[in-house]
C-alpha cells in the first residue's frame, strides 16, 4: 500500500512523467527497464545494492555457507560431466563477488579444477564490477555486460537473484475481460498505477479459471534468456544452476515488489533509488527451457537443495569449530532454509546441455 505521504519525486519519475504525459502510459515492464536501467539514473546502473547499506540482503550474503555449498555442486558437476578442460564458468550478475569468492574456496581443493577453469562474470552495473573484482582478489576474469558477449564452449552458468530482475507486464482480470495494468500520471502529476483498454482476448498467461480480481504477470525477457542459455549450452557440455524467488505451481498473484533501504515500499516511489523484483514463473522457464531443447530438473525449494547438500552437517561442523558463533550461525542456516524465509520462498532449477554424457540428475535435484 502507498504511505499517506509520498516521498517527493526523483528526477527519474520526473522525466518519466513528462514522457508519459506526451505519448501516454506505459506497461509495467517499460516502467521497470526504466527504473532499474536508465543509464544516469536507473537502480542497477547507478547504486549500491547489496548488503546492510543498501537495500537487500541476498543468500550468499546471509552466510558464507551458501556459496560453499554451491561450489561443491558446480565442483561435483565437473567431474560428472568428465573434467572438461579448458570449462567456462559464468555468474549473471554476481553482486559483491561473494557467491563466487565463496564457490573458488571450495573448488581450488578439487585436482585440476582451477587450471582448466575460466572465469567469466555478467555485469552492468560498474560499482559492482569493481566490487566483484576485490572480492576475487587474484583470481582472473572477464566482464561482460550480456551473456551473448561470453564465447561459446564448455561450462557452467550460475543466477542468483538475477531472475527475478528481468521486467514483467502485468494483466487484471476484470467483469469485462482482461485488461493490462498501466503506469500513467495522476493530476499532481505523479506516477500512478491505471487499466489500459480491454483487450480482445486473454493475455497468452491468463488461465481458464482465473476468476475477476486475479492478476496475471509474463516476463516478456524471459524467452530471451532462455534461448541464450539453450543456445550456449547446445555449444559444448554443461548446466546451468538458477536460483530465485518464485512460483512453482503458476498461481496468479501480484508480485510487483520495491525495497528501498531493507523496507518494502510503494513500486512506484523512489523511482530508481529501489530494488524492483517480482516473482519468478518456474513452470513458464521450465517449459520454455524443454521446448528448448534442454533437459531440466526441479523446480525443489532452496530448503531441499541445501539440505540434500549438506547444509546441516557444515552448519554443526563451523559451530564446533567456532562455539562463539553458534547463535549466530543457527540463525544465519535458519534464514536460509526456513520454511517461511528463504528456504520456501526461494527454488532452485538445473538445466543440462544436451551434449552431456552425465547420467542421472546433478546433486541436490
Ligand atoms: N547474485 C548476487 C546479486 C543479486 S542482485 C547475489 O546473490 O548476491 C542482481 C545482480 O544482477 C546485480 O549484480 C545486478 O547489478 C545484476 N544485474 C541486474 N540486471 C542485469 C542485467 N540485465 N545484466 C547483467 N547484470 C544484471
Amino acid at each position: 500500500m502507498r504511505t499517506p505521504e509520498r516521498p517527493p519525486p526523483t528526477g527519474l519519475e520526473t522525466r518519466l512523467a513528462a514522457m508519459i504525459k506526451a505519448c501516454g502510459p506505459i506497461s509495467v515492464d517499460a516502467f521497470m527497464a526504466h527504473a532499474l536501467y536508465d543509464p544516469q539514473a536507473g537502480y542497477y546502473a547507478t547504486r549500491l545494492p547489496l548488503g546492510p547499506r543498501g537495500d537487500f540482503i541476498t543468500s550468499p550474503e546471509i552466510s558464507q555457507i551458501f556459496g560453499e555449498l554451491i561450489g561443491l555442486w558446480v565442483a561435483q558437476s565437473w567431474l560428472d560431466l568428465g573434467s572438461p578442460a579448458p570449462f567456462q564458468l559464468i555468474e549473471l550478475g554476481p553482486g559483491r563477488g561473494t557467491l563466487m569468492a565463496d564457490m573458488l574456496r571450495v573448488c581450488q581443493r578439487v585436482p585440476g579444477f582451477m587450471a582448466a577453469l575460466q572465469l567469466h562474470l555478467v555485469e552492468t552495473n560498474p560499482g559492482l564490477r569493481e566490487a566483484q573484482q576485490t572480492a576475487l582478489g587474484s583470481h582472473p576474469a572477464r566482464w561482460h555486460q550480456s551473456l551473448d558477449d561470453v564465447p561459446p564452449g564448455a561450462g557452467f552458468i550460475l543466477a542468483n537473484e538475477f531472475l527475478d530482475c528481468l521486467p514483467i507486464r502485468q494483466y487484471i482480470c476484470a467483469e469485462q475481460g482482461w485488461h493490462e495494468k498501466l503506469v500513467g500520471v495522476d493530476a499532481e502529476g505523479r506516477l500512478t498505477f491505471g487499466l489500459g483498454p480491454l483487450l480482445p482476448k486473454p493475455p497468452p498467461c491468463a488461465q481458464p479459471d482465473d476468476g475477476i480480481g486475479a492478476v496475471r504477470e509474463e516476463a516478456p525477457g524471459l524467452a530471451g534468456l532462455v534461448d541464450l542459455l539453450s543456445r550456449r549450452l547446445h555449444t559444448g557440455c554443461g548446466r546451468a544452476l538458477l536460483i530465485d524467488y518464485g512460483d512453482r505451481r503458476g498461481q496468479p498473484g501480484d508480485s510487483f515488489q520495491a525495497l528501498y533501504r531493507h523496507q518494502k515500499v510503494h513500486p512506484l516511489d523512489h523511482v530508481g533509488e529501489a530494488d524492483l523484483t517480482a516473482h519468478v514463473d518456474f513452470k513458464a522457464l521450465i517449459s520454455l527451457a524443454k521446448a528448448s531443447g534442454l533437459a531440466t530438473s526441479g523446480p525443489v525449494t532452496q530448503r531441499e537443495f541445501l539440505q540434500s547438500l549438506g547444509i546441516e552437517a557444515r552448519r554443526d561442523a563451523l559451530i564446533r569449530a567456532n562455539p562463539h558463533c553458534e547463535s549466530e550461525l543457527t540463525h544465519s542456516v535458519e534464514r536460509l532454509i526456513g520454511e517461511a524465509h528463504m528456504g520456501g520462498l526461494f527454488h532452485v532449477v538445473a538445466l543440462e546441455s544436451p551434449l552431456n554424457t552425465a547420467h542421472g540428475p546433478p546433486i541436490g535435484l
